[in-house]
Order: structure tokens, then sequence, then C-alpha cells
């Protein structure tokens, strides 16, 4: 890796480019709009390996819900998991809560200003810490994070680092991150190295003839990159359980759902539709399939209608099982995979009795 440093003027002189650009050109994103570090807080971490367009919409309700550090720590587990459905990755969720309550109990409910004392909070790392310190509270601290890192390993022409030498890569990028920030105006100079990385110098087709940097980029495009591990497929299927109940004119529909042991490691608590022993099934038989991937993982998962007498037979022995009226369902803290499948087939719509079974029979991949 043969060294490219650049002398202070020219690094001064980038990290102005770089803020103009964000200035003219930076999304309305509503975490954009606060310095109050308990909302970037949120919104970072929902924006850790989710969407941008998702975030937004949770983001909104989530701090609607709990508006406070305190008002997370004082909610039910259920109630933030809830929230937090359709992001995925409920684990972040469940820290966020933890460190809320670490801060209420050990700091009287102040967070810390600092990226070295926000460290110290449960499930909060560096990109996290620095994120909240340089944006709430000014502190000139550079975020890295992966987008950040392809970005700047482009700019400077470094190859990606093998496994044995990312440490020394990481440490590299970090030095010129932070000799990148505009003085007195770190956050938005963290921001605008994101938003690059997000718009322009994305991992695929980077836009270099837009970018800010390219006049000074050593590579303009796509660099050598590691290999990126390949997907694994794996062929899975769940059961759909609906019933009608009550009178006629009153009748609700109703769906039957399993709550995931606490003792499992992932996503205890939530629920879900029974999962079925057996992923072949007659053709027939298979009212939707579904595509979910998670972490390394594509599930197609195959959506079969069954009677509630034939559960315990086909479906694997789990949690709790129980009838929950749909209307209720879309509140739960579902597993995202139980939201897509009831969503694709427009059960977590307030529908009329009787036209579920018709719209369910369509294949959705
Ligand atoms: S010029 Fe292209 S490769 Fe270089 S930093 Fe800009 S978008 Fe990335």
């Amino acid at each position: 890796m043969a060294r490219q440093e650049r002398d202070a003027a020219t690094l001064e002189r980038l990290a102005d480019q770089l803020l103009v650009w964000y200035e003219i050109n930076r999304r309305d994103l509503p975490w954009r709009h606060t310095r109050d570090p308990y909302a970037i807080w949120v919104s970072e971490v929902m924006l850790q390996q989710t969407r941008v367009a998702v975030v937004g919409e949770r983001y909104r309700a989530f701090l609607q819900r709990f508006p406070t550090l305190q008002d997370l720590a004082a909610s039910p587990e259920q109630d933030v998991l809830a929230l937090w459905s359709g992001l995925g990755y409920y684990r972040r969720a469940r820290m966020l809560q933890k460190a809320a309550q670490f801060v209420v109990s050990h700091h009287a409910g102040c967070m810390p200003t600092t990226a070295a004392e926000l460290r110290l909070l449960p499930g909060i790392g560096a990109y996290t810490a620095a994120a909240i310190a340089s944006i709430a509270h000014g502190e000139p601290v550079a975020v890295v994070d992966g987008n950040v890192e392809r970005v700047l390993c482009r700019m400077q022409g470094w190859s990606a680092a093998s496994r044995s030498r990312a440490t020394t890569q990481r440490r590299r990028v970090e030095s010129l991150a932070d000799k990148l920030l505009v003085p007195g105006r770190p956050g938005d100079s963290n921001q605008a190295m994101m938003e690059l990385g997000a718009l322009i110098c994305t991992p695929r087709n980077p836009k270099c003839m837009l970018c800010p940097l390219t006049r000074d980029c050593k590579t303009r495009g796509e660099h050598k990159t590691q290999p990126r591990p390949r997907m694994r497929s794996q062929a899975i299927a769940c059961a759909l359980v609906v019933r009608t109940t009550g009178d006629a004119g009153q009748q609700v529909r109703e769906v039957f759902l399993e709550q995931r042991p606490a003792t499992e490691s992932v996503m205890p608590g939530l629920w879900q539709l029974p999962m079925l022993r057996e992923a072949a099934m007659p053709e027939e038989d298979v009212r939707l399939t579904v595509r979910h991937a998670i972490m390394q993982v594509n599930y197609y998962v195959r959506v079969r209608e069954v009677a509630q007498n034939q559960v315990d037979t086909l479906a694997v022995a789990a949690g709790e099982r129980r009838w929950v009226p749909l209307v209720e369902a879309a509140a739960m803290a579902l597993t995202g995979l139980t939201r897509k499948v009831l969503t694709r087939a427009h059960l977590l719509r307030h529908l009329p009795p009787g036209s579920i079974a018709a719209e369910s029979t369509a294949r959705v991949s």
C-alpha cells in the first residue's frame, strides 16, 4: 500500500468543498432538524443496517411514543419492540432501551456529552458515539463506518486491506477523516461525508462526475475490494392460520401467532407465525412465497394455510401460541418475516371478513 499523504492546505480545501457540496445537496431528513442527543442517538441506531427510506417513518413514530430517554427507559420492552417492528435486528432496540435505563440509573437521566464517555454506555460503539458527540455537542471527532472508509480509500487510491492489515488501514482512514473535519462544524462535516457515501460514492457505479472530490480523487471510480461473502439460500415454511369469530356484523378476523421463547438467542419475545417442520409441500398448498434476507441468508419462505388443529403436528414446537385479532397484530412486536407475510397476504389491513382468503391466494415473490 503506497503512502498517499496530502498536505494540510489540500485537506482543508477538500473539507471545505465537501461541506459546500453538502449544504447544496443534503437530503431533508427528520433527524437533521435536531441537536437533541437522544433523538440523534435513536436515528443512528435505526440507520445501522436499515435503509433511510424505511427509517424515516419509524423514527417519527418512535419519538412520538418515546419522546425522551426517560420515556424509553420506563416503557415495557414489548412496546419498544413493537415500535421497532419492520426495522429488523431487534437486538438494537433492546440495547437502546438498556442504555437508556443505564443513563437513568447511573447518570441521573443526562446523557454523557463526549464520544469517550458515550462509548461506555452499553451498545454504543465508536461510530454512534462520534455521531452523537459531533452532531449534538460539536466535538471534533470523525465518524468512520464502511461508507466513509470506501470514500476515503477511493479518494486516496488505497486498495482494500486484507484481514491482517484491516486495523492499520482503519487507523489511517480514521486519521484522515479527522483531518477532513471543518473546525467548528464537525457534525456537518461528518454528515457531509456520510451523505457523499450514500448518494455519490456508492458501492456500485459511483457518480464521480458529480463528486466534489473528483479533482483530487486517485481512483475516480470503483477500486479493488475484498470479495464479499456470498449469500446462502435456504427454503423454510410457515403456517398461516386464520379464523373469523363473532356474530354476523360483529365479526373479528384473528391469526394464530406464537411468541418466541425469551431464551432464544435470535429475536427472543417476538411474535411469529408457527414455523413448519418441512419446507416441502404440495404445490397446491402454497398460498404465498416470500423472500426474506437475514444476515448472509436469503430465506425462501413458503406460506401454507392450515387449520389450528394441524399446527401441533406440522409445526416446530415453540413458545406460547394464541389467537390475535388482526387489528391488534399490527401493533405487536412481530418478527420482520411475519409482518411481511401478513402484509403480503393483506391481513394487516382492516378488510371486511371474507375478503382475506381470496386475496391471499396470489403468489408473491
Ligand atoms: S471521484 Fe468517484 S470514487 Fe472518487 S470519491 Fe468521488 S465518487 Fe468516490
